[in-house]
């Protein structure tokens, strides 16, 4: 499988070089140049298979033999040996809780994924590699926890003290071994100036070999289209995934909940891989230029604005150049239909979907129940007229409610259980470092790691 780049279509590189480069050097992004697409046999198959094996059908092709399969089978199973569950909420939803992996975030899959791909690559050449990363938030702790103990790594992660949440800096903090936390007194773009600072100080990276654990990367975007696959499986049933929705399987809607878009973009993988998912809803917070688009065709980036669903603030989404590159604007809107929520709407659709269901939700599903209350009347009706009787959607849970228990606790006067995988990182102590908000001091600490 050869992949080019989003802003060149010339770069033809291997699925290696894209997971190890992270970045193409005009910008853009790493795409296959032909999008894998599995057979009626392969998708009928899926019901009966566990997470992983299906998980390594859906990887398989993009890695195209550069891991041979045994080995890619152990690494996915090695990657996602955590569950996944789908507990319906009432007759046409269900919601795919994304959050039982060890850092409880969603983005466990995408980082376990990516760091054991960059392991296996490295070892092979035996490459040391050193990873930095400025943080805001879930991303630090999904990679920290991803890289912990791979031979050959080592993480060094920024994040601006006092400006997470207490148990976001106490999972970064507690980190040991060969990954690191440094609490910077700054914000979170001083962080990522220092981070950005390093990759280009030519001095630095003769002596160390740096690499970055972007979001952009190829390696963490891939995985996600897997639990796609699951959750469309369930969708089926007994039905058949080749088959045509209202006759063979119900209609299938995945709600997603969406910031960068590296979510939604691996869905719209999946089903160019053959899944059948009907529609995407892309739902959003205030930080809302994927939904305007998707309205008026004007795409208007701009700087973030601070929500409640924070992991969602995003105001210029990286993979919208991946979803430009895959379909126009008319082929978009037949796939994916956009909406934006409001932070007085996720609140209301906290208690809305506690009172209905019983179910809790932290704000980035609150987000997902709010879209698809919104709009699934209207999706309903237009599966009647076309002479379908049984739509189901799948809304995405990205987090832990206990990773927001304030909010949780301001909207239904509890706070969530804490899982045990969280209570045990509460019980470890504090390693990170203070680090100024300094480029020279960081360099400093940098260059008298051990090589
Ligand atoms: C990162 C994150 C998102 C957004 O996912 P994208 O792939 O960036 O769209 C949503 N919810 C949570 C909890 C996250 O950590």
């Amino acid at each position: 499988m050869n992949y080019n780049s989003t802003r060149d279509a010339s770069v033809s590189i291997s699925f290696e070089e894209a997971v190890m480069g992270g970045m193409g050097s005009s910008g853009g992004l790493f795409m296959p140049r032909a999008l894998p697409r599995l057979s009626s046999a392969e998708l009928d198959a899926m019901p009966g298979q566990s997470f992983p094996e299906l998980a390594l059908r859906i990887i398989s092709p993009f890695v195209d033999g550069e891991i041979p399969e045994p080995e890619l089978a152990d690494l996915v199973a090695g990657a996602f040996d955590f569950p996944l569950a789908m507990p319906r909420l009432d007759k046409n939803t269900s919601v795919l809780e994304l959050f039982h992996g060890p850092t409880c975030a969603f983005k466990d899959f995408g980082a376990r994924f990516m760091a054991r791909t960059m392991s296996y690559f490295a070892q092979r050449k035996g490459q040391r590699v050193h990873i930095i990363v400025a943080t805001s938030g879930d991303t630090g702790s999904a990679v920290g926890s991803a890289f912990q103990d791979l031979p050959g790594f080592s993480v060094t992660i920024l994040y601006p003290k006092g400006l997470i949440s207490p148990l976001q800096e106490k999972q970064l903090s507690t980190f040991s071994g060969n990954v690191r936390a440094l609490a910077v007194s700054g914000c979170f773009d001083d962080c990522q100036r220092m981070v950005k600072s390093a990759f280009t100080d030519a001095q630095l990276r003769s002596k160390l070999p740096l690499s970055s654990a972007n979001s952009i990367n190829i390696a963490r975007l891939v995985p996600q289209a897997s639990y796609y696959a699951w959750a469309a499986s369930q969708v089926a049933a007994s039905g058949k995934l080749s088959g045509a929705a209202g006759k063979d399987r119900p209609e299938c809607v995945m709600v997603v909940p969406s910031g960068n878009f590296g979510n939604l973009t691996a869905g719209l993988l999946a089903a160019e891989a053959g899944l059948p998912i009907d529609l995407f809803i892309a739902a959003t917070n205030s930080n809302r230029p994927v939904p305007e688009y998707l309205e008026s065709g004007d795409y208007r980036p701009r700087d973030s604005i601070a929500t409640i669903s924070n992991a969602m603030d995003v105001g210029s989404p990286s993979n919208f150049e991946r979803m430009q590159a895959m379909y126009d604007l008319g082929s978009l809107r037949q796939r994916v239909r956009g909406i934006w929520v409001s932070d007085a709407d996720t609140r209301a659709a906290i208690r809305d979907c506690k009172q209905k269901t019983a179910y809790t939700m932290e704000p980035h599903g609150a987000v997902a129940w709010k879209a698809w209350q919104s709009l699934s009347p209207d999706i309903l009706e237009k599966a009647r007229e076309r002479g379908i009787g049984d739509v189901q959607a799948v809304l995405f849970e990205t987090a832990h409610p206990a990773k927001f228990s304030e909010v949780v606790r301001q909207e239904l006067g509890f706070d969530p259980e804490l899982p045990e995988r969280l209570k045990d990182v509460m019980s470890k102590p504090d390693n990170s470092l203070p680090m100024a908000c300094d480029y020279k001091a960081f360099k400093d600490y940098l260059l008298a790691l051990p090589q």
